[in-house]
């Protein structure tokens, strides 16, 4: 159904002599293979609601239990780090997808980190308080500059390359 109706869509804008550049839709299984079959021209973009909701369902999926038990308490700030990506990259892959890995070494209580474009958190200082509170993930690896190995495994860093940067228009 999704198929038939994105068709009919581009169809109709192509039809009005109007060229889309950049498909901005979720990450429907046939969308993507007609994406980069029948529309290799054009980008596709991922929508942020659909992705965020995505990678929820991905994580409440993370086995073992043990793990998904870490995790869960960060389920909203994963969330949000999406769209908070979105709106900071202005535009700029590169600096989307420093944003997104500096969820990795954050998570882990490392708020600096390295990188071309983003090399610290773009929160306020944690006070004492603030890091008592969290329950940080690995902190036994905060040493590992390439950030926290569990969380790479459940973070689709794929998907995150092509988050729709357009959003970030439409929350502003
Ligand atoms: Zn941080």
């Amino acid at each position: 159904m999704e198929l038939i109706g994105f068709q009919r869509s581009l169809a109709s804008i192509e039809a009005a002599d109007l060229t889309a550049g950049v498909v901005v839709a979720d990450r429907h299984v046939q969308i993507r293979k007609a994406m980069a079959t029948d529309h290799s021209d054009k980008k596709h973009q991922f929508d942020v609601w659909h992705l965020s909701k995505s990678i929820k369902k991905k994580i409440l999926a993370i086995k073992p239990k043990k793990l998904l038990n870490e995790v869960k308490p960060w389920i909203p700030s994963i969330c949000n780090h999406i769209w908070y990506c979105s709106r900071q990259a202005e535009g700029d892959p590169d600096k989307l997808e420093e944003t997104w890995r500096s969820l990795l070494f954050h998570i882990s209580n490392r708020h600096t980190f390295p990188g071309k474009i983003v090399t610290q958190c773009g929160h306020p200082p944690l006070s004492p308080d603030d890091i008592r509170k969290k329950k940080w993930l690995n902190q036994d690896r905060q040493a590992n500059s390439t950030g926290h190995t569990s969380a790479r495994s459940f973070l689709p860093h794929r998907s995150i390359g092509n988050i729709s940067l357009h959003d970030a228009e439409i929350l502003s």
